[in-house]
Order: C-alpha cells, then sequence, then structure tokens
C-alpha cells in the first residue's frame, strides 16, 4: 500500500460518482494507483477522441467553448468542501440559438455501452457521469460561467455514432455530491464499499490491490453448492452473462421499434421489397406448423408419455447481488 504525499485532500470529478466509498476513501488518501494497461489504453482513445467530437460538434452547428486537455487543462476548477476539495475542469460548454448553454462531457463507448447507455440513460446506466457534470457545473457557475443544462455527448468508438443526452442540474445531487466528499474527507478509517458497490465497480477499480476487502475476502463454498469468489476469470465471466443478457434485451428493443415503423409504412402498404440507403428490405411470407404437445397430450397420454424422452441442460439466471 502505497500513499503519495500532499497535505490536501482531493477528490476528482472524474471519481467524485464511482460506486464505492472505500474506493473513494483511497483516492482521496492518495493510495498509489495501478491501473491496468487495458484501461489506459481506453484512457487513451477516450482522450483522442475527445477533440474530435468536439469538431462534429462544431459542424452540426453547436458553438462551442471548449476546455482542452485531460488533468493539464487549461481550466481546472477547485470546489472547497469541509476536509479537502473536489477538482475537475470541464470539456466543453455548447450553445445553439434555441438551447442555451450546455455545459459538456465528453464520453467513448463500445458498441455494447452506446447502446445500453441509449436505451437506459445516463442516469440508469451512468450515474457517476451525472455527478461529474454536476461538480463542473458547480464550478462553472461559481466562475461566473452561464450553464442552463448539463449534457453527456457519447461517441461509438465502434460506428461513429454521436449522441447527446440533456439533462437538468438538480442543487439536491449537488449538496448530496458534497456531502458524499466530506464524509470520504473525515473518514479516518477505510469505510465498508457500501451501498453504492456496483457489480462492474471491482474490475474497473484501481485500488485492488490495496483493498481490504478483497484480501480478506476468500473464496468459500458454504456446502449446498454455493460459493463466494474473489477470482477475476469467474467475475468477468458473470460480467459477460450479464452483458450477454443486456445486449439481447436491446436487439428486441430495436427490432421491436424498426418493425412497427415498418409495418406501418412498408408492410401494410402491400410493399414487398424497399431499397432505402443503402439496406434492402425483402418481406417473406412465412407458413410455418406447429406440433401441438399441449393437446396431443391430452388426446393420447400414454403414446405421449410412451414418446417423451428426458433430457437434461442448465439455465444460467444472472442477476445484481445484492
Ligand atoms: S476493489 Fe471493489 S470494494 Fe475494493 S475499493 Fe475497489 S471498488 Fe471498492
Amino acid at each position: 500500500m502505497t500513499k503519495t504525499h500532499e497535505t490536501t485532500k482531493v477528490l476528482r470529478a472524474s471519481t467524485i460518482g464511482f460506486p464505492c466509498d472505500l474506493h473513494l476513501w483511497f483516492a482521496a488518501n492518495k493510495y498509489e494507483k495501478l491501473e491496468d494497461p487495458k484501461s489506459l489504453r481506453v484512457f487513451a482513445v477516450g482522450n483522442a477522441l475527445e477533440p474530435v467530437a468536439i469538431k462534429w460538434l462544431q459542424e452540426d452547428g453547436w458553438k462551442v467553448f471548449y476546455n482542452p486537455g485531460s488533468q493539464d487543462a487549461d481550466l481546472e476548477h477547485v470546489i472547497p468542501v469541509t476536509g479537502g476539495e473536489i477538482r475537475g475542469h470541464l470539456d466543453a460548454i455548447i450553445t445553439r440559438p434555441d438551447t442555451g448553454n450546455i455545459l459538456i462531457d465528453v464520453k467513448t463507448m463500445n458498441d455494447r455501452a452506446f447502446l445500453n447507455w441509449k436505451r437506459q440513460g445516463t442516469e440508469l446506466k451512468s450515474p457517476q457521469y451525472l455527478d461529474q457534470i454536476h461538480v463542473y457545473a458547480d464550478a462553472a457557475i461559481t466562475a461566473g460561467l452561464s450553464v442552463d443544462k448539463l449534457g453527456i455527448v457519447a461517441v461509438n468508438k465502434n460506428n461513429s455514432d454521436m449522441q447527446i443526452e440533456i439533462m437538468d442540474y438538480s442543487v439536491e445531487r449537488m449538496m448530496e455530491i458534497r456531502e458524499r466528499a466530506e464524509r470520504t474527507f473525515a473518514a479516518t478509517e477505510a469505510p465498508d464499499p457500501g451501498p453504492r458497490l456496483a457489480s462492474w465497480a471491482c474490475g474497473y477499480c484501481a485500488y485492488r490491490h490495496s483493498c481490504h476487502c478483497r484480501a480478506v475476502k476468500k473464496d468459500t463454498s458454504v456446502g449446498d453448492g454455493t460459493a463466494v469468489t474473489t477470482d477475476d476469470d469467474i467475475i468477468n465471466a458473470l460480467e459477460l452473462l450479464r452483458e450477454s443478457r443486456d445486449l439481447e434485451k436491446t436487439a428486441k428493443d430495436l427490432s421491436d421499434q424498426a418493425k412497427a415503423v415498418l409495418d406501418e409504412k412498408v408492410k401494410k402498404q402491400g410493399i414487398k421489397s424497399v431499397w432505402g440507403g443503402s439496406l434492402i428490405l425483402t418481406l417473406s411470407e412465412i407458413v410455418s406448423s406447429r406440433f401441438d404437445s399441449t393437446a396431443f397430450k391430452k388426446v393420447h397420454p400414454d403414446l405421449a408419455k410412451e414418446f417423451t424422452k428426458e433430457s437434461k441442460s442448465v439455465r444460467y439466471d444472472i442477476k445484481e447481488a445484492v
């Protein structure tokens, strides 16, 4: 456990919404961060794409006040709170004649994360982003900048899709953020991870090597076939399975959304094939017949039993741990 030395306790805006109180405490108390190479590459790609997204916004007609750079940005905001400081730099403030000033943060996402974010929205999918931009907005307003709304600009790294979600600033939310920071600064001992600990958090935590939760938590099996594990391979596989279920749901939602439009504008008009943009849709009627096993069982229960073969398979159910 290595700590760097500088007396003022600091939490960065990009950390303040992390869903683990212990992670915040490590950060505030300057424990050494160990980022894995992949995470560092992901950050680097995000930083490289930020000015690209800003250019796209300008091309879309947004007037942009841009504050380039990461922790070396020109405009660094400091919010003093009891016991320390929250620091950060906003990405940009964008405006169009009819929108007012929207303080934004640019986020790059892979396809899966982008679709989930679009489906669920920032508050549900990534509340830490909302906390982050609240800090920037609070600091910017205090510094005399005009901010009417908050926004997350998401860029899909797979297909360069870009979307903005615009949200309101909440005084109550900012108050909770300040209180969380003050609690973190005041804690003289490492706290528990707390109720916000999300299932993905430990996998993205740069303080894992210092985390007593993980050090004391041994893999356990409680004898009835259930176990608690810290095996990263298993934890990653659980995450993958959960994400695959999210994707299935997203795919179904998207398909239902598309079919509703196509039923109305294509099928109902008697059109069998339509060419639009780079895509061609063909509608084909499919006639299928299905064996009614329920009715057959009723009429011929013995025969049904004679020809029913038992087979075993395993169902993988996955849900958030509470
Ligand atoms: S490893 Fe998990 S529990 Fe420990 S500090 Fe990090 S996020 Fe919190």
